[in-house]
């Protein structure tokens, strides 16, 4: 490719994202580090900042057509092991990860198995799942760094929170795996995925919409939520957000072409032909009604682009 004379493409969002609804972007793809940096320079000389984009599973493009230009990883994939550490460009995805890994007799990130993302994607989001998250693993991570006009790579160590990784643009990393054979990784995947399929809808979608909600062991109490709540320690709860916008009864609540999961009321499902609009409405509902019943204010998970 030649970046200088690059200008991107354009893409329709269901090209780009996993709940395949809302507007159209120009999106490069480069197949290398190299060519990463060059189209980031590039478009931050033109005062163009750049979105960067894995797999999409976690974005809603907003409907029409959106100003701010993406750079996907997707065509950075490279995954190399040394030992029982996995060194990845950003754009590998979590499947490749876990198919490799099992076949080097590796394992132990199979509670990301059915997660759509990229590894870069996982990182930034610190993806996790079943009390499980890939902080656990993570060893480092390469950033795109802009040292007084200059983009250079630096490899830190990266510092997580719940749902939040390394702030930067994320060019790879590395994951420490343990040995494990191939007949119980494939036990562990079997499990995570069943429990996926009873509880997750198939249907597009971009995963959770809202983070969880932390609160007091007495606020649960009050909203009649204690059942519910989770991981309650020195009386602090955590309380699932679909089980909040559940108890709105707002489960199966549509709009357009998008409807709050019958089967987990924190996924909004493309049904067929949503636009970011409908999914949209059904947020700002979710979270007009969970603050009017509880007082309880839901963070939102996936990220807008506009
Ligand atoms: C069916 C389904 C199941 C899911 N299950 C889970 C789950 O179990 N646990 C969970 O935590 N999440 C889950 N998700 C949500 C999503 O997969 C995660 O948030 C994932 O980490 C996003 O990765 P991605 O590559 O798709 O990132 P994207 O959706 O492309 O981007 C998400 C955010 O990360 C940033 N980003 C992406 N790549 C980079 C990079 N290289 N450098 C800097 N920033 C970057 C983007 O700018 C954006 O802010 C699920 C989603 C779906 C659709």
């Amino acid at each position: 490719m030649d970046v200088k004379e690059a200008s991107g493409e354009r893409f329709e969002a269901r090209e780009l994202t996993t709940f395949k609804g809302g507007g159209w972007a120009t999106a490069f793809m480069p197949e290398n580090e190299e060519e990463f940096a060059e189209i980031v320079r590039k478009l931050q000389s033109e005062g163009r900042d750049p979105f960067v984009m894995g797999g999409g599973s976690n974005v809603i493009i907003a409907d029409g057509e959106i100003d701010t230009p993406i750079v996907c990883t997707r065509k950075m994939n490279a995954l190399r092991f040394e030992g029982d550490v996995a060194a990845f460009e950003a754009g590998a995805t979590v499947a490749k990860l876990l198919r490799e890994a099992r076949r080097r007799g590796l394992g132990g990130a199979e509670f990301l198995e059915g997660v759509p993302a990229t590894l870069g994607g996982a990182l930034r989001m610190n993806a996790g799942a079943f009390g499980e998250q890939i902080a656990d693993l993570a060893v480092y991570a390469r950033i795109l760094t802009d040292k007084g006009g200059n983009l250079q790579v630096e490899e830190i160590k990266p510092n997580f929170e719940y749902r939040k990784g390394p702030s930067g643009i994320i060019l790879g990393g590395a994951v420490k795996l343990r040995k494990m054979s191939e007949e119980e990784s494939l036990e562990r995947r079997e499990r995570f995925l069943k429990f996926r399929a009873a509880k997750q809808p198939r249907k597009p979608s971009c995963g959770s919409v809202f983070k969880n909600v932390a609160t007091s062991e007495d606020r649960a109490r009050e909203a009649g939520l204690a059942a519910a709540a989770k991981m309650c320690a020195g009386g602090i709860c955590v309380l699932p957000a679909g089980a909040l916008i559940e108890a709105c009864g707002l489960k199966g609540r549509k709009q357009g072409g998008a409807r709050i999961s019958q089967l987990h009321a924190n996924f909004i499902v493309n049904e067929g032909g949503a636009t970011a609009g409908d999914f949209l409405a059904l947020a700002r509902l979710a979270e007009e009604m969970v603050y009017e019943k509880f007082g309880l204010r839901l963070e939102r998970e996936f990220v807008l682009l506009e």
